[in-house]
């Protein structure tokens, strides 16, 4: 049994969706495909959900139009008629009466109550389109699987009820092939949750993990794992092969190309993951398992923009230590900010972390007991593997605000 995974580039319009479902026609045997909302998608559905949230009905109203129109014109193009889609009124209508109840005062639910329609209207019309290809595919809903706690917006899965679920949904009686929301997840009161920003690689690990899958392909828009983003990064090149360990650091630095949470369940089964391009599908892409051949290792490049740089000093006469770490990090953690990298000195601890919309809180609540010095839109720039070159191609000509170096990682902020 094999998990296949498409994102929102791959099911972006009509020759998009069609493409993926050739894919999935040459792909004999079991498997479960797990698809994200369509396009940018879940930026609409973010700003809907702000709006709504700050009861900006004019603003609603014309989000919930455009999202109709961007999936009914869709509909028209690959079934011929706008009704043709099972379910996807049903959605249409639930979001709807949603957006017209007052919300809550708990932003991250109200989002996860209204996000995840990006991928139910998105599998709704997908699962269509493949069924009425010929090939047999069942639609199932996501959130009646992926169990997880209420953390909403960052949910954690709960393996063991998890495992149960899918277990009895997924038996493969009726047929070889099950099409699933990827991102999204339900709790045990059946409200839905979401996994984090681009978090559908994970649910496609989710899946292969339980279900002990031969391999999880996720299908992007490069032709595997590249050395860099290539949108920022003219000389990228591919990498056959990674480790798991490996894999798991370039995620976890930043490189987009991979959710971090998706090595992990895999890994400890072993099971291999593949990174392809549904771009030219038959190339062989890169694959991340233990098994590794021999090769030399290259420079690594990955960038994080629109980055805070914060430096925190004690007002009292106190220094860095344990305890005001404690206190620093508490703080960070309370308001769900995670640092993309970390350093302390005796008077001063500085910390690097994506611009959020909980940023202001965070410092309010910093300056309390601290100085708060900080720069804005910086970037992080983490070298693996690197050399003099691979640092002077990065660095030369830019201010560099702070610096870290290890054996083998080399990490600038940069003006
Ligand atoms: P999805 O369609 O699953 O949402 P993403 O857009 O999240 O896919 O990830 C694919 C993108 O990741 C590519 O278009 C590429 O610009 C970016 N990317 C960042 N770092 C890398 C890297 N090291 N190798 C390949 N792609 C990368
Ligand atoms: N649709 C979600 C997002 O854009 C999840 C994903 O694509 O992985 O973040
Ligand atoms: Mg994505």
């Amino acid at each position: 049994m094999k998990i296949y995974k498409f994102g929102g580039a791959s099911v972006k319009d009509a020759s998009a969706v069609k493409n993926v479902t050739t894919i999935i026609s040459r792909c004999k045997g079991r498997k479960i495909v797990v698809v994200s909302a369509m396009a940018k998608m879940t930026n609409t559905f973010e700003a809907l959900a702000e709006a709504y949230y700050n009861g900006d009905t004019k603003i609603v109203a014309e989000l919930f139009e455009e999202i109709k129109m961007f999936h009914r014109t869709l509909i028209k193009e690959l079934m011929g008629q706008a009704d043709a889609v099972p379910g996807f009124n049903g959605f249409i209508a639930l979001l709807e009466r949603r957006l017209k109840c007052g919300p809550s005062s708990h932003f991250d639910f109200e989002y996860d109550q209204i996000v995840p329609f990006g991928e139910l209207l998105s599998t709704s019309i997908v699962a269509a389109y493949i069924n009425k290809s010929g090939l047999l595919c069942e639609w199932v809903d996501g959130r009646d699987l992926i169990k997880t706690d209420d953390t909403y917006r960052d949910a954690n899965v709960d393996w063991a009820l998890t495992t149960q679920k899918i277990n009895e949904k997924l038996t493969f009686e009726e047929a070889d092939c099950y099409l699933v929301q990827g991102f999204i997840g339900g709790t045990e009161n059946n409200k839905s949750t979401t996994l984090g920003r681009e978090g559908s690689d994970y649910s496609a690990a989710i899946f292969g993990h339980v279900l002990d899958a031969k391999s999880v392909t996720i299908w992007k828009d490069v032709p595997g794992v590249l050395n860099a983003d290539p949108r920022w990064y003219d000389e990228a090149v591919k990498i056959d092969e990674l480790s798991y360990n490996e894999a798991i650091e370039l995620s976890f630095y930043g490189a987009q190309v991979i959710h971090p949470k998706t090595l992990k369940p895999l890994q400890n089964k072993e099971i291999p993951l593949w990174v392809k391009s549904f771009l030219k599908p038959l190339e062989v892409g890169t694959v991340i398992h233990s098994r590794l051949g021999i090769s030399q290792p290259i420079p690594v490049y990955i960038r994080k923009t629109n980055q805070i740089f914060v430096t925190i000093s004690p007002r009292d006469f106190s220094f860095i230590m344990e305890e005001k770490l404690i206190e620093i990090i508490s703080l960070f953690y309370h308001h769900r900010i995670k640092m993309n990298l970390m350093q302390n000195s005796a008077l001063n601890f500085s910390a690097c972390f994506d611009a959020n919309r909980s940023t202001p809180e965070l410092f309010d609540a910093l300056k309390s007991q601290f100085v708060v010095r900080y720069n804005e839109a910086v970037e992080l720039i983490t070298i693996r593997q690197y050399t003099p070159e691979a640092i002077a191609s990065m660095t030369t000509g830019r201010v560099i605000l702070d610096s870290q170096v290890t054996r083998k990682v080399a990490r600038f902020i940069l003006q």
